[in-house]
């Protein structure tokens, strides 16, 4: 096993450096967990990602990443808390968004390998020990965890993140995988390479291949999601795809020019051919043909004004300098807990062990 990291930086909020006051022991390894409402899922997810993590026979620490849930997820990982030592409870204040509350868990993680996983148990927990072993036999920063069987997602999504992925491959020249989502190990260099961009409206599933680090790939099948439904409505999933590509490419900004040259070319030639139709003394159609130029043409600049608007956008939200999220709590800064009647207690479905 390779040496732990007993010091390192973190980062309150994307970008903000600073130095934590209370650092036990780094761990070898984080595991970081995003959560939003996902009481049902996490005493399953628990009784898998245990096991597997005590087997490793390594320190480590388990992030729980809180975005803000509104039902009994807090409740609950106060009482897993209490029974797993190395859980740490992350609590955003309001909820932020998967990729916002994987930043809030990378800034605050303090593993040398850091790992992300999702917490419904699509990908499971089990290959996050190939992961571990594969980063230090082959001496790579980044393992990525790619679905090799995605048969439990539906059709149209397959189709649909094929597509987009190698769209935002040819638009971007990075070297993003179909099928690798946000199940991956990442180093500490990798770690605080993300953690020192300022940009807003991450995308870490493309920012990490953009890196360029040295990497390995492990397959696995993609299963259904244990328990409870999908985070991700439709809304969310255009938000990450815009985020996707205006976060990568200024392609689409060229596509408001290229769309320009065009049109100017095309109107030159209607030109001509109208010049010639006076001279011949063909008379010029309708108001049909006016209509519809003008549509075409009213239709063209709208869509490039929601291009630019979108890089507007960006450089707008980038200058206000929000921060993606706000921790409410880190439970590493908490004194250990005891099985005190101030402590939320879950209701008797929902016990963990
Ligand atoms: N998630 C989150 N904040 C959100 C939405 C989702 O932290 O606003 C978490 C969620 O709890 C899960 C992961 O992100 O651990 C992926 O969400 P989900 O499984 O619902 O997405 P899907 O697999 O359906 O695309
Ligand atoms: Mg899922």
């Amino acid at each position: 096993m390779r040496h732990i990291l007993a010091a390192h930086k973190v980062t309150d909020r994307e970008g903000l450096p600073r130095r934590s006051t209370l650092m036990p022991m780094s761990p070898e390894l984080s595991v970081v967990i995003p959560m939003y409402n996902e009481q049902d899922v996490l005493p399953l997810l628990a009784g898998r990602l245990r096991p597997v993590l005590d087997g490793l026979d390594t320190a480590y620490e388990v992030v729980c990443v809180d975005d803000g849930s509104s039902d009994l997820t807090p409740a609950l990982l106060q009482k897993l808390r209490r029974d797993w030592a190395q859980v740490r409870v992350l609590r955003l204040r309001a909820n932020s968004g998967h990729q916002a509350a994987i930043s809030a868990g990378l800034a605050h993680a303090r593993g040398a390998y850091v790992v992300t996983i999702d917490a419904d148990l699509q990908d499971p927990p089990e290959v996050i020990a190939d992961m571990l072993a594969t980063a230090l036999r082959e001496d790579v920063d980044v393992v990525y965890g790619v679905r090799n069987d995605r048969t439990t997602d539906s059709a149209f999504k397959r189709t649909s993140a094929r597509v987009f992925y190698a769209f935002i491959r040819k638009i971007s020249g990075t070297k993003a995988q179909s099928d690798a989502g946000d199940f991956r190990l990442m180093s500490r260099a990798t770690v605080d390479a993300i953690n020192a961009l300022p940009e807003h409206g991450r995308v870490l599933r493309f920012i990490v291949p953009a890196l360029g680090f040295p990497s390995a790939s492990i397959g696995y099948r993609r299963d259904e999601r244990a328990a409870g439904t999908s985070k991700y409505p439709l809304l969310k999933m255009i938000k990450l795809s815009l985020d996707s590509v205006t976060g990568f490419s200024l392609f689409p900004l060229r596509l408001a020019t290229y769309l320009g040259i065009g049109g100017a070319i095309l109107i030159a030639f209607a030109a001509l051919a109208l010049a010639i139709a006076s001279r011949v003394g063909t008379t010029i159609p309708g108001w049909t043909s006016t209509v519809l130029i003008v549509a075409g043409v009213g239709a063209v600049q709208l869509f490039c004004l929601g291009l630019l608007g979108e890089y507007v956008g960006r450089m707008y939200t980038q200058m206000q300098g929000r921060p993606s999220y706000f921790i409410a709590y880190d439970s590493l800064h908490q004194p250990a807990p005891t099985a005190s009647p101030s402590v939320p207690q879950a209701t008797p479905s929902h016990d963990l062990t």
